[in-house]
C-alpha cells in the first residue's frame, strides 16, 4: 500500500495523528473533521495515498465503491435524518480549482438542517 510520509492523511490513516473516528477496516478510515462547516461532516478516506479524485483510476473500482456505499449507514449514524426531509452532501474537492486543500483523496459528507443554506 502507498503512503507519503509527509501527507497529513496518511499519518491520520496510520494512527500517527489522533483523530475522531467515526468507521475503520483495513483499506478505509473515516473520521470527524477538525473544522466541521455542518453539524454532520465526516471524512472517508482510502488508507494508501491516492493524492486527488484525479488519480483515480479503474483498479480503485472496488475501494471507491465500498467508501461510496458506507456513506448512508454512516450519515445516519452520525446524525442525518432519514432521507428526503434529512440528507447530506457528499464533495470531493478536487485539485486547486477544486479547493482541495488537503492532497490525499477525501469524501466529506455534510450534514444537519441545511446548514450551508443559512447565513
Ligand atoms: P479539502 O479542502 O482538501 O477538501 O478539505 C480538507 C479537510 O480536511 C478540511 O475540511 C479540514 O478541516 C480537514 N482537515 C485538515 N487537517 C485535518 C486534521 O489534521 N484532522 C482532521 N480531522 N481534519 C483535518
Ligand atoms: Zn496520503
Amino acid at each position: 500500500m502507498t503512503h507519503d510520509p509527509d501527507c497529513i492523511f496518511c499519518k491520520i490513516a496510520a494512527g500517527r495523528i489522533p483523530s475522531k473516528k467515526v468507521y475503520e477496516d483495513e483499506e478505509i478510515l473515516v473520521f470527524h473533521d477538525i473544522h466541521p462547516w455542518a453539524p454532520v461532516h465526516f471524512l472517508l478516506i482510502p488508507k494508501q495515498h491516492i493524492p486527488s479524485m484525479a488519480h483515480v483510476e479503474p483498479s480503485h473500482a472496488a475501494l471507491l465503491g465500498k467508501m461510496m456505499s458506507l456513506v448512508p449507514a454512516l450519515a445516519k449514524q452520525e446524525g442525518c435524518r432519514p432521507y428526503p426531509e434529512g440528507g447530506f452532501r457528499l464533495v470531493c474537492n478536487t485539485g486547486d480549482d477544486g479547493g482541495q486543500e488537503v492532497p490525499h483523496l477525501h469524501f466529506h459528507v455534510i450534514g444537519g438542517p441545511r446548514p450551508w443554506l443559512k447565513g
